[in-house]
């Protein structure tokens, strides 16, 4: 499925070796995202499945390593790359005569769950631009949540749950962080830590553009409460094992600063009364270089600039720049027309070619916005030197950037404007 991974992805990915540890017990099978499996005596625990297309993987390399029988598989929370990769197990379940397991996952999955069913077409739709750079674009439906594997044992509020099975005792906990529906495990006799999309091979996903609202304090909360375990081993939802003490307590200690950091910095700033805009510069400021320099914090999927979003948008309504020209304007298209009236396109299209020459990416995007947007002729030779241009700098801009989630959208519509452009030039 992927065609091309850049660079600090693979991990992401899971293309790397699963890792297997405590004695052969555990392992952590690499997939998008990732499984952690503890043998016991008494059976198998499966922490997460991944993606769909991922399962068979995941099912030949468990039964590669071991024939006991799976008893438990705990959704870290709802994703489609954390629940969706089962068939193969039904598939020998059903074989063997064996009994069903038993699924847990937190109450708001199943909420999540309803929510996939009702906005089917729109996760489709908007997981191919997510993922657009890894061929997923052209696809049938690349994730659905019309076929569930639906839990048996479900968790409420903050309510802790644990069982035991062999000789293991199982301890799950409910934090939010990525998804009001996470829930991750502590395995005391094994010194284990499974943490599922709380801890991720970059900075986390917290921000993301097209996806609900995330929780970076509570996020922090959740890694402080997982370092009070002084774990050995972390397997994380994406990227490789986290091993010893030090390591783990790390990370979990760098990301909880993180979004203390991102969080306390955000709210301080509107505490003072400034709108989002000014918070939003001040705070690239002031990133500090202990996060930035972080290898667990590199922005190679979620980023820091997408967090301030998350946080502002926790407490803020949708009105965020305090200039009532905002509060209802008009078509974005209708003013850019105005702006061409007084001076023409030819104009716009020469100070963005300047702008671009002087390195200023943006600002020059900015003014080409006006030419394509604010055209009387779309075919205009302005307009289509415009779109040329913006192509250029998107192209530029994707190489540029480090998160795989921000990379995406701009080269995406770089690709969007690029076919825009034969059908314009067709006629
Ligand atoms: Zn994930």
């Amino acid at each position: 499925m992927v065609r091309k991974t850049p660079s600090g992805m693979r991990d992401w990915f899971g293309l790397f070796q699963s890792s297997t540890f405590e004695n052969g017990t555990c392992h952590l099978i690499a997939g998008m995202g990732n499984t952690g499996v503890i043998e016991t005596e008494g059976g198998l625990v499966l922490f997460d499945l991944p993606i769909k297309q991922f399962g068979p993987r995941l099912f030949r390399e468990i039964r590669g390593i071991t024939s006991k029988q799976v008893k438990y598989i705990i959704y870290s929370h709802g994703h489609f790359d954390h629940c969706f990769g089962y068939d193969p197990f039904i598939t020998e379940i059903k074989e063997k005569g064996w009994e069903m397991p038993q699924i847990i996952a937190h109450e708001n999955l199943l909420k999540r769950f309803e929510k996939y069913r009702m906005l089917d077409k729109y996760h489709d739709w908007l997981n191919k631009q997510q993922f657009a750079s890894v061929g997923v674009r052209r696809q049938e439906m690349v994730v659905s949540a019309h076929e569930t594997l639906d839990p048996t044992i479900i968790m409420k509020g903050y309510e802790p749950y644990s069982f035991t099975l062999g000789n293991c005792t199982f301890e799950l906990y409910h934090d939010k962080g990525e998804t009001d529906d996470s829930i991750w495990l502590w395995v005391p006799e094994k010194k284990l830590i499974c943490a599922g999309d709380l801890m991720v091979s970059s900075y986390p996903n917290v921000g993301n553009p097209y996806k609900v609202q995330r929780y970076p304090k509570d996020w922090a909360i959740a890694m402080e409460r997982m370092m009070k375990k002084e774990a050995e081993y972390l397997v994380p939802g994406h990227g490789q094992l986290i091993e010893g003490k030090e390591k783990v307590k790390d990370v979990l200690l760098s990301t909880a600063e993180a979004m203390h950091f991102v969080h306390d910095e955000v709210v301080k700033r509107m505490n003072q009364g400034k709108w989002f805009e000014q918070i939003y510069h001040e705070m690239l400021e002031i990133y500090p270089d202990k996060f930035k320099n972080h290898h667990h914090l590199r922005e190679i999927y979620g980023c820091y600039r997408f967090a301030i979003h998350a946080t502002y948008r926790l407490y803020h309504g949708w009105y965020d720049s305090g200039n009532p020209t905002d509060l209802f304007p008009a078509k974005s298209n209708d003013i850019a027309r105005e702006f061409i009236r007084i001076v023409p396109e030819e104009k716009y299209l020469e100070h963005a070619t300047s702008l671009y020459n002087e390195g200023k990416l943006q600002l020059a995007l900015h003014m080409l916005d006006v030419i394509i947007k604010g055209s009387e002729n779309e075919r205009s030779a302005a307009t289509l030197e415009a779109l040329n241009l913006k192509i250029r700098i998107l192209k530029e801009k994707t190489k540029e950037e480090t998160s795989f989630i921000a990379a995406n959208i701009i080269d995406n519509a770089a690709t969007q404007i690029k076919e825009k452009l034969r059908e314009l030039k067709k006629i």
